[in-house]
């Protein structure tokens, strides 16, 4: 078994636990002398940096959200002079005004070893030509899987995304064996591949890196068989630093969370209580190692679960399950709890590809659910209204409302290069 950081990545728990708190302690006292903003949230919560003794006195400190880094925008969180820094990157702005942070060279290195260690743990070695179809620039992808891989000495194809017939031929051309985007570009691209009259055969690609979006275990199958991969998650958000936060392993169940750099906790979105391991919640990380931007008790609102448990790679390093979606990926649908992703998985399953569009609405006081996906090869016209019909049923099954399914021409809906946009929810453009 091969590891970018064996003594780090399967370091017992004692030691592992001594670490964080050893860390933590410096990491309160740092930003608390640094920070103007979270000095005032903890001097509120009438905490100080003298109370912290150990990881177990986490829960004491105050949490920021994404609010506190719009209201701090852009040096509001600084912990260093401009002056140590070398790199700003920023969110995606998926949700609302972008985010901004800040990087020392010290904070750039320790991401690039946690993109170092999911490239290792996905098979990566200095033999390996890796193509990163992330996008370039403010997003943290490009730069976050780029920096990785050089570390790890694989050939590194800075393509960023788009020009997707590009992609391919310098895939094929130049024998890429790793290949790194987001899950929704995987599938563009296996669908370009056929597309241009290629098959799995004609390329080289052994394993892919996905992440930066939601994707279900339907839609790792699906580009496992496309690209004949071995497809594996990773996860991360700017704030925290980038991709590599967390990383699958061999074992493609649930990502391990580089710990000795990110504290992870699970909280009751609602209360801010904190939830025990094998609960579902709000996931919040701590960052204990950083320096130009260092966030304790980051509420990053995506739902998940937390489990420790033996891992056959031998990594000891704590486990989260995929993100179902972000708190606010969750649409409220006549009262019932929706995520794409459930909507996701059925279409997949029953053989659609995944493309599709959800559009949420409320017409006379009630909502409405409409999805729209591809035809798929082989249906003709006549058996459409049959199929439509067939879909809103186990959707139905899985969500408990019916939607209405429109089976649009296969093609016409538009392609993912990025991070993929799944939701039109009217109603929030009203509000
Ligand atoms: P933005 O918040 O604007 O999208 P980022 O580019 O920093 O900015 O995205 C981070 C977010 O992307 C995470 O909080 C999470 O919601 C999502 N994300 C990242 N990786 C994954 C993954 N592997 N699975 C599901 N969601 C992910
Ligand atoms: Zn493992």
């Amino acid at each position: 078994m091969a590891y970018w950081n064996e003594s780090v990545e399967c370091m017992s728990r004692e030691d592992m636990k001594a670490l964080q708190s050893e860390r933590l302690v410096k990491q309160v006292k740092y930003v608390y002398e640094n920070v103007p903003y979270y000095k005032d949230l903890m001097d509120k919560k009438g905490v100080s940096p003298s109370d912290i003794k150990d990881v177990d006195d986490l829960s004491k400190l105050p949490f920021l959200s994404k609010a506190d880094l719009r209201d701090a925008y852009p040096y509001g969180m600084l912990a260093r002079p401009l002056s140590d820094c070398v790199r700003i990157q920023s969110t995606s702005g998926t949700t609302g005004r972008r985010v901004v942070a800040f990087y020392t060279q010290n904070d750039i290195d320790m991401w690039e070893n946690c993109c170092a260690r999911a490239i290792v743990a996905a098979g990566g070695t200095n033999e390996d030509v890796c193509q990163v179809c992330y996008g370039y620039g403010l997003f943290t992808g490009g730069p976050g899987l780029n920096g990785g891989s050089h570390k790890v000495g694989c050939l590194t194809l800075p393509m960023s995304s788009g020009n997707t017939k590009r992609q391919i031929q310098f895939m094929m051309d130049l024998k890429s064996t790793i290949l790194c985007c987001t899950p929704s570009y995987a599938a563009y691209l296996g669908e370009t591949l056929y597309d241009m009259g290629y098959t799995t055969n004609d390329i080289h690609l052994k394993a892919g890196i996905f992440g930066a979006e939601p994707w279900t275990e339907e839609m790792r199958r699906s580009i496992e068989k496309s690209l004949g991969i071995k497809a594996y998650d990773i996860y991360g958000l700017t704030e925290t630093s980038g991709p590599g936060v967390a990383f699958e392993c061999c074992e493609q169940n649930g990502m391990h969370i580089n710990e000795d750099n990110f504290i992870p906790e699970i909280i009751d979105p609602e209360t801010g209580e904190v939830l025990p391991e094998g609960t579902e919640g709000e996931l919040v990380f701590t960052s204990i190692t950083k320096e130009a931007f260092p966030l304790l008790r980051y509420r990053t609102r995506d739902l998940c679960v937390l489990t420790r448990g033996k891992c056959s790679c031998g990594r000891t390093l704590i486990k989260m399950c995929k993100p179902k979606g972000r708190s606010d990926d969750m649409m409220i649908i006549r009262g019932v709890n929706v995520f794409p992703s459930q909507i996701e998985t059925v279409l997949i399953e029953k053989g659609y590809t995944p493309n599709y569009q959800i559009f949420v609405d409320r017409v006379n006081n009630v909502d409405t659910l409409d999805i729209n996906c591809e035809v798929p090869e082989g249906v003709s016209d006549y058996e459409i209204p049959e199929k439509e019909h067939s879909l809103a049923k186990s959707i139905k099954h899985m969500l408990g409302i019916t939607p209405k399914v429109h089976l649009v021409p296969a093609k016409t809906i538009t392609r993912s290069e990025g991070k993929a946009v799944r939701v039109i929810d009217r109603r929030k453009l009203i509000d």
